[in-house]
């Protein structure tokens, strides 16, 4: 699984945190959402469910090279 921040407090996110996907694909901890961000936000869950859940997660959670070369 690839190490992603969040685009709000830059903490890499962990398997059970809990987070948020907004309507750009933005994944977010559910807990750094605020009247500032401006995306309405399609879903919620772990971020462990969602790598399984969206493939764009998927797909950057394997090999790099897979989608380079
Ligand atoms: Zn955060």
């Amino acid at each position: 699984m690839e190490m992603i921040r969040c685009p709000k407090c830059s903490r890499f996110f962990r398997k059970k945190d809990i987070v948020n996907l907004d309507i750009c694909n933005t994944v977010i901890h559910a807990t750094c959402v605020d009247e500032q961000w401006i995306y309405p936000i399609k879903d919620i869950g772990t971020y462990a469910g969602f790598v399984k859940k969206y493939a764009f997660l998927s797909v950057r959670s394997g090999d790099v090279n897979d989608i380079y070369n």
